[in-house]
């Protein structure tokens, strides 16, 4: 890059820098999942002109996913980051503005019409009219102390990420619902041996997944199991299990343990101002996604603990601006 070009860079980016932060905005999302980058393409499309931030983990859980096989439009099934990818070029595309920044603090108006703050980062205040929440959720771990300190050592919520590490290994995954099973076809691929530790006799994932599992020679399933203790000093090296029907406890070699026990919605950010049902999922407005507040949206796992698919997300996220579009229209003045 010359110099000239250098410094046209420079000034347009700071130049759109203090527009982001100076002016009042129509729509802040929050949120770069498929809700999030849905609802921006919507909002971008109906001139709202939004700001998309993109959280601490850009893209959302797709990104930490292999290949979607159910979104439709991708015959041949596309690569989870891939997908979030492209989503976000088609979001820019219609002019949303994207923050590579998370969110620190929100003060939401109770007020119809009214002002919304948004906080960055480097807590700089935005306004805006409408606030699209799209935060998504973050895994669940079992919450034992040797879980804990092993975090990365060993112990690990996405395969997809960790995977590679294993290779030729033995690995345990938790869980008996369709992320275990994904995790643990995953990693079969990889890995000499997975054992699945199941709580239940049965599992709750979906008939073609535990098909799938069934059918992969190096995946052994131990029903009514749990991890009593991950074994280790520095590395995961084992696992003491119990069989909760029995109460007799063993011990297991393994060289990692993949949790896939699901997911907790990541609303701590809306804590006190947004009505949440108890596991702390924000609650929406009957076929809308309307939260108690004027002005605020929520798509996306945030406010759906029951399907929880890329596609229903993105559904949702269109709803949001749809929903965000309707409410600015009819406010007096606009
Ligand atoms: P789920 O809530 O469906 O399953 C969680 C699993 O973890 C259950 O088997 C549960 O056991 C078990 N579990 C929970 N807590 C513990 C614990 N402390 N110790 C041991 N086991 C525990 O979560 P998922 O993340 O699997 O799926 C969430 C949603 O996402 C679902 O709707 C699923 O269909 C969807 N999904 C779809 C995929 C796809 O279609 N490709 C891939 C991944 C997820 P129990 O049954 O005893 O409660």
């Amino acid at each position: 890059m010359d110099e000239n070009s250098f410094l046209l860079n420079y000034l347009s980016f700071n130049f759109a820098l203090g527009l982001i932060q100076m002016s009042k905005h129509k729509t802040v999302i929050i949120g770069s999942g498929p809700a999030g980058y849905t609802a921006a393409i919507y909002a971008a499309r109906a001139d709202l002109s939004p700001v998309l931030f993109e959280g601490l983990e850009p893209g959302g859980q797709l990104t930490t996913t292999t290949d979607v096989d159910n979104f439709p439009g991708y015959p041949k099934g596309v690569l989870g980051p891939q997908m979030m990818n492209e989503m976000k070029e088609q979001a820019q595309r219609f002019g949303t503005i994207v923050q590579s920044d998370h969110v620190t603090k929100v003060e939401l108006s109770n007020k119809v019409g009214g002002i919304h703050l948004v906080y960055d980062g480097s807590n700089n205040k935005l306004e805006t009219q409408t606030v699209i929440i799209s935060t998504g959720a973050a895994a669940k771990y079992l919450n034992l102390p040797s879980e804990q300190r092993l975090i990365g050592a060993g112990v690990s919520a996405c395969a997809v990420c960790d995977g590679f590490f294993y290779r030729n290994k033995e690995v345990a995954v938790v869980g008996g619902g369709d992320s275990a099973c994904q995790e643990a076809s995953y990693l079969a691929n990889i890995c000499k041996k997975v054992t699945m530790l199941v709580r239940k006799g049965y599992m709750r994932a979906s008939k073609a997944m535990i098909h799938r599992v069934n059918s992969i020679d190096n995946i052994d399933i131990k029903y009514h199991h749990e991890v009593s203790e991950v074994l280790g000093k520095e590395v995961v090296e084992g696992l003491e299990i119990v069989n909760n029907q029995t109460g007799q406890k063993s011990r297991m070699a393994t060289d990692g343990l993949f949790i896939a026990i699901g997911h907790t919605p990541n609303t701590k950010l809306f804590e006190n101002q947004l009505e949440m049902d108890l596991t702390g999922y924000i609650i929406t407005k009957g076929k809308t996604t309307q939260t108690n507040l004027p002005g605020v949206f929520a798509s996306g796992d945030v406010q759906d603990h029951q399907y929880r698919q890329a596609v229903t997300a993105a559904g949702t996220g269109c709803m949001a601006a749809l929903d965000a579009e309707r409410y600015l229209q009819e406010l007096p003045n606009q």
